[in-house]
C-alpha cells in the first residue's frame, strides 16, 4: 500500500476538529504509512492532540498567514505539505475550506482531486473510494491511476479517530507567505435567532410547508407552530429540516417559522443530512425532497393525508394525524 498523507487545518482554538479526526482514522484505517501535515496559526496544539495517532512524520505549516481560510494561503500552505511529504495518496476532510483549495492545489501538482468521497478502502493494496453521483441517486467505487491523489472526505461517514494526546515532534515546512487580495474580516452566521442546525445530532426534525398552511379551524397558525417546533428542538436536541417549499416562502412573501433559512434545506436541492432517525412533519414527501432523507436510518413522518408520499414507501412508519396535536403531547412528554 502506497503512502498517506493527511492534511488538516486547525480550529481558531488550534485543536483539530472532528472532521479532521474523521480523515486521520479513515487513512488509519487503509494500514499504509501515515504522515499528517498541519496548517494554522499555531500547530503544536494540535499535533499534541494526536501524538499517539501512529503517523511517521507530523509536518506543519505554522503562521497568523493560514490562521483564517483563504485559497491562496491555503492552497500555498497544502502545496508545501504535499511535496514536503512526498505521499502519492493525500486525504482531507471535506470541509468548505478543503473543499475550496485542494482541486487548485491538485492541478498545481499535476495530480487529481475527489470530492464529496463518503469512504476509501484498499482493495488488495488499491486504494479505491466510494462517492455518490448524480445528487446521492447512485453509488460508485473508484480508483485512480494519477497521482498524486487527493481525496476530500464528506464529514460524518468515518467514526472520528480518538486517543491519548501526548507531547508530538513537528517538523516545520517553510513557506513563502503569498500575496493575499483577501483580508478576512470576521463570521457572520445565517439569520435566524439560534443553532438550528446540529450535524451529530441522533434526530432529525424536518418541518414541512403544512406548518403555515389553514388548519382545520380555517386559521393559519405560524405563532405556535413556531414555538412548538423550537421547543421540540431544544429539549430533544434534535437538528432542524426543511423543505423547499417552507424556505421559500418568506421570498414570497407568505408567513413564515423565523427559525428557519434556506441552510436548513434537505432534498435533492438542498443537503442530505446524516442522522439516525428523522422525523417529518406537515411535509407531503416529495421525491425531489426525500432524495435528502436518503442517509436517515429510521424514516417516521406525520400527515394529515393518508394518501401524501410518505404513504408509498418512503417512510418506516406514518402517523396520519395533526402534527400540531401531536408535538403539543410531545413537547409536553419531553
Ligand atoms: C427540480 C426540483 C428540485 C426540488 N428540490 C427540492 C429539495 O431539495 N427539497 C425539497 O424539500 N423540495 C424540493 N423540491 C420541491 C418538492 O417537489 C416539493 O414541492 C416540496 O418538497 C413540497 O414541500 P412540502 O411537503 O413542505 O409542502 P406541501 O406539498 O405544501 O405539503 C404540505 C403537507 O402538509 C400536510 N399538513 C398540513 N397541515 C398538517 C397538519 N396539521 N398535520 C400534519 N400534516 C399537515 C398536508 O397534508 C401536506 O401533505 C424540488 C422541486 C423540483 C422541481
Amino acid at each position: 500500500m502506497e503512502s498517506v498523507l493527511v492534511l488538516a487545518h486547525t480550529e481558531v482554538d488550534g485543536s483539530l476538529a472532528k472532521p479532521a479526526l474523521e480523515a486521520l482514522a479513515a487513512a488509519s484505517a487503509l494500514g499504509a504509512p501515515v504522515t499528517v501535515g498541519l496548517a494554522g496559526a499555531a500547530t503544536q496544539a494540535a499535533a499534541d492532540q494526536i501524538a499517539t495517532c501512529g503517523a511517521v512524520r507530523l509536518l506543519a505549516v505554522t503562521g497568523d498567514a493560514f490562521s483564517a481560510p483563504r485559497y491562496s494561503t491555503d492552497a500555498a500552505a497544502a502545496e508545501a505539505l504535499c511535496r514536503a511529504a512526498g505521499c502519492s495518496l493525500i486525504i482531507a476532510a471535506g470541509t468548505s475550506r478543503w473543499a475550496r483549495a485542494l482541486p487548485g492545489v491538485a492541478c498545481r501538482l499535476g495530480g487529481r482531486v475527489d470530492t464529496h468521497t463518503t469512504a476509501i478502502a484498499a482493495e488488495g493494496g488499491v486504494p479505491a473510494i466510494t462517492r455518490w453521483f448524480y445528487r446521492q441517486r447512485m453509488e460508485a467505487t473508484l480508483t485512480r491511476t494519477q497521482r498524486p491523489w487527493i481525496v476530500l472526505l464528506d464529514p460524518g461517514c468515518v467514526a472520528a479517530w480518538s486517543g491519548a494526546a501526548g507531547k508530538a515532534a513537528v517538523e516545520a515546512v517553510a513557506v513563502e507567505v503569498p500575496a493575499t487580495r483577501t483580508t478576512v474580516s470576521g463570521y457572520r452566521a445565517p439569520q435566524s435567532d439560534e443553532q438550528t442546525i446540529r450535524p451529530d445530532a441522533k434526530l432529525l426534525f424536518v418541518a414541512g410547508a403544512g406548518w403555515t398552511k389553514k388548519q382545520a379551524d380555517g386559521a393559519i397558525h405560524t405563532a405556535e407552530a413556531e414555538q412548538l417546533i423550537v421547543g421540540f428542538l431544544r429539549r430533544a436536541q434534535a437538528s432542524l429540516g426543511s423543505s423547499k417549499s417552507l424556505v421559500d416562502q418568506s421570498g414570497e412573501g407568505q408567513a413564515v417559522l423565523t427559525c428557519l433559512s434556506h441552510m436548513n434545506q434537505v432534498g435533492q436541492t438542498g443537503s442530505p443530512p446524516r442522522h439516525a432517525k428523522g422525523l417529518s412533519t406537515c411535509c407531503h414527501g416529495e421525491e425531489p425532497h426525500v432524495v435528502g432523507c436518503r442517509f436517515i436510518n429510521e424514516r417516521r413522518a406525520i400527515n394529515l393525508d393518508a394518501g401524501c408520499g410518505w404513504a408509498r414507501g418512503k417512510a418506516d412508519v406514518l402517523y396520519v394525524a395533526d402534527a400540531f396535536e401531536v408535538m403539543r403531547h410531545l413537547v409536553a412528554m419531553l
